[in-house]
């Protein structure tokens, strides 16, 4: 890397291989191939785990029985020997001045080898007074080498690719060094880094790398933090204002006075959250481009309001809209809800004599008959049906629409790429239609910016007045699940109805339906004998599974007894209890969503989770659900639980950018690359003024990777 040459770009960098730095044998490049660093790019990317403050280690004279401690040592003998049964036990002592500590290993004679007199080390691990002695058995151990310096890097290893942190820290201390005769490329614009008052790049990978203070060690932080963030937020959105310009969509006419007499009619007012977000709605169809919206909003937050809303802003100004539901089951539910939401509107009819006819919904599912599917294909084409309800059959060739203006998707998550595309030729000429796809699965917003970044995303956060929360108990152990069942018998002796739902498992579609179809049996010949209990799972066919949901819903069947089928949209106002078996084989996000399904008419809905986790994480879940109904806060917690990989992941399996940043503990900084990358992109959609920063995020984010970014 002569002097004289630009600085390094990333790009630069990720072309130099890390086995070109002196002091990469053998070894040490196949500990680096193990932990996947193949350039100075991978290398300098690899950043600590942790710092030591050498000033701020506990001291082994103060420690506690059953601390869980850092320590920082010298080696001062080390010991082994054969124990019974072919095992070795291998003692290391160390010692910091205030005491000693004897780290215990079992079946690792190499640690004598390892841990020689006089080396510094880094343990970590659970102290223990034992016979006298204080000691760490299995303790984590982390060679520091002759690392000097008030703080010392910890870089993520692991003893299989003999690979130390030291040896780490010293190779990138070589690529810091060997880069600073061209120093290093900042593409970031001045104005971004002025306005967050970051720190250069050179000073950001010194900072994270070698920090002399814990205040050099931050500043480096939010700087990379940033980049990572701000790259990912470019690339979305560019992509999604490149779409936008692409395609014309279709300006609908907000003004017209359909919606105001539909909301006029409402028996309630809307609440805050569904005015703001019909508001934001509105404004992205008035607009000549396409809407592209995610609409969250926890389960009973009045979601159909708002789609209904915006179908009648497509309608009033004359074009058609659709809604596609993911079961034909909740198709019809919807058909149901939107004709009663929407009776007694009309819209302007040239053909007829008042110049009015009344606004038609229709169903369009498979179980309709021939003639009537007929008829109603034949009334969409010329546009005397305003609103079809359906599944995916909807934006199939051989559906005409005279003028579909907008699609509005119920739950996000079956909606692919593919369906996207046919929606183009849905349009009226080269338009294509508005889409909103709405979700009951919340996800923490800075989330859904990073995952769902080529949406906007409109919350609402406000349930509506008078529904009292779902009361959820955890009931552990036999006595609990009696008591669950005298409850059941009670609702339904008062005339409610009860859920009783079992997890699918997923290896084996026979044992799902053994085991819920035992349960059923189970039930029905035991604690809910003489009630009418219902079965319904994914292997009944999807006449005797509508057969079933409408005996439900008439009230002939007073407990249904199911597996996750009854997940989505299920809405039975009449159902009070949700008993749900082995709740914790569920996600949070999957519970929440189960138990929205009772409570949701005017009496007292409950949840009752039976299951015994059996790890910390799983009771955390369940306690979770037990103490908040806010699906936001509990995705919060899922997050929070889960870890971010898993979310990304939901979308993104490929390469991922985001190895400092976190979604949880750096939102603020998620808002704010979004908020810079949108202000940059308005005024140079290309980035054409800004080369240094385009290459970057092309390099970074290459096309595998922001096509990740973009599914949904
Ligand atoms: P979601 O689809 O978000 O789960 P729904 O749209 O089914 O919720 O609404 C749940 C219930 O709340 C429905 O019975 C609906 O009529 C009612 N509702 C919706 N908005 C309001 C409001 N602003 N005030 C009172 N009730 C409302
Ligand atoms: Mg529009």
């Amino acid at each position: 890397m002569p002097a004289g040459d630009p600085p390094l770009t990333l790009k630069d960098l990720g072309g130099i291989k890390v086995a070109e730095l002196a002091g990469v044998g053998e070894r040490t490049a196949n500990g680096l191939l193990a932990l996947e660093i193949f350039t100075v790019l991978d290398l300098l990317s690899h950043y600590p785990r942790r710092y030591l403050d050498r000033t701020r280690q506990a001291q082994i004279g103060e420690l506690l029985s059953g601390d869980e401690a850092t320590v920082l040592g010298t080696v001062r003998s080390s010991y082994s020997r054969k124990l019974r049964g072919r095992r070795t036990l291998t003692q290391i002592v160390i010692g910091d001045g205030t005491g000693k500590l004897t780290l215990v290993f079992f079946n690792q004679q190499w640690r004598a080898r390892q841990l020689t007199e006089g080396m510094d080390v880094l343990v970590h691990g659970k102290f223990e007074r034992y016979r006298g002695t204080s000691q760490m058995t299995s303790p984590v151990v982390d060679l520091l080498g002759t690392q000097t310096g008030r703080i010392i890097p910890v870089y993520p290893q692991s003893d299989k690719t003999g690979l130390t942190t030291y040896k780490l820290a010293q190779l990138v201390e070589e690529a810091l060094k060997r880069s600073r005769a061209r120093g290093f490329a900042d593409p970031v614009p001045p104005e971004v880094l002025d306005r967050f008052k970051f720190v250069d790049r050179e000073t950001a990978l010194h900072g994270i790398h070698c920090p002399e203070t814990m205040e050099q060690l931050q500043q480096a932080r939010r700087r990379l933090v940033f980049d990572e963030l701000f790259r990912v937020q470019l690339e979305l959105v560019r992509r999604k204002r490149a779409v936008e310009m692409q395609t014309s969509g279709i300006s609908h006419d907000t003004s017209a006075g359909l919606v105001d007499r539909f909301h006029a009619r409402l028996p309630f007012a809307l609440t805050g959250a569904q005015q703001r977000v019909n508001e934001e709605i509105a404004r992205d169809l008035s607009l000549n481009y396409p809407m592209h919206r995610l609409l969250q909003g926890d389960v009973g937050s009045g979601k159909t309001l708002v789609a209904a809303t915006a179908l009648l802003t497509a309608v009033q100004g004359g074009y058609q809209g659709a809604l596609m539901a993911p079961t034909e089951v909740l198709a019809e539910q919807h058909c149901v809800a939107l004709r009663d939401m929407l009776s007694g509107l009309s819209v302007p009819d040239p053909a007829s004599l008042m110049g009015q006819r009344p606004l038609r919904v229709e169903l369009l599912t498979g179980t309709l008959r021939a003639a009537e599917r007929r008829k109603v294909l034949a009334d969409l084409a010329d546009r005397r049906v305003d609103i079809v309800i359906g599944t995916h059959a909807l934006i199939q060739a051989g559906v005409q629409y005279q003028s579909l203006g907008l699609v509005v998707i119920d739950e996000q998550h079956r909606f692919g790429v593919e369906q996207r595309a046919a929606l183009r030729d849905k349009g009226e000429s080269a338009s294509v239609p508005d889409v909103l796809v709405m979700t009951a699965t919340p996800i923490p917003r800075t989330a859904a910016m990073t995952v769902y970044g080529d949406l906007d995303v409109s919350v609402l956060d406000e349930m509506p007045p008078g529904r009292s929360p779902i009361i959820t108990s955890w009931a552990e152990g036999p006595m609990a699940q009696g008591a669950v069942w005298d409850t059941v018998r009670a609702e339904v002796a008062d005339g409610r109805q009860a859920y009783v739902v079992c997890p699918v498992i997923e290896e084996s579609a026979v044992i799902d339906v053994s085991s819920v179809e035992d349960t059923f049996v189970e039930l029905h010949d035991g604690e809910l004998s003489g009630l009418r209990v219902g079965l319904l799972h994914g292997r009944v066919s999807p006449a005797e599974k509508e057969a079933t949901m409408a005996q439900f819903r008439s009230g002939s069947i007073d407990v249904l007894v199911a597996t996750t089928v009854i997940e989505v949209g299920v809405d039975v106002p009449n159902a009070t209890v949700m008993v749900i078996f082995d709740a914790d084989r569920f996600g949070i996000a999957q519970l929440h969503q189960l138990r929205g399904r009772v409570g949701r008419g005017q009496h007292q809905g409950r949840c009752f989770l039976l299951g015994e986790p059996s790890t910390k994480v799983g009771r955390a879940r369940l306690e979770a659900l037990v103490e908040s109904t806010d699906g936001f806060e509990l995705a919060e917690v899922d997050l929070e639980l889960r870890g971010e990989g898993t979310i990304m992941g939901e979308r993104q399996k490929g390469r991922n950018d985001l190895r400092l940043a976190s979604l949880r503990r750096d939102k603020e900084w998620v808002e704010l690359a979004r908020s810079s990358a949108v202000e940059i992109l308005a005024e140079d959609p290309e980035l054409t003024d800004c080369p240094e920063l385009k290459e970057e995020v092309d390099f970074m984010l290459g096309d595998d990777e922001a096509e990740f970014l973009m599914k949904s």
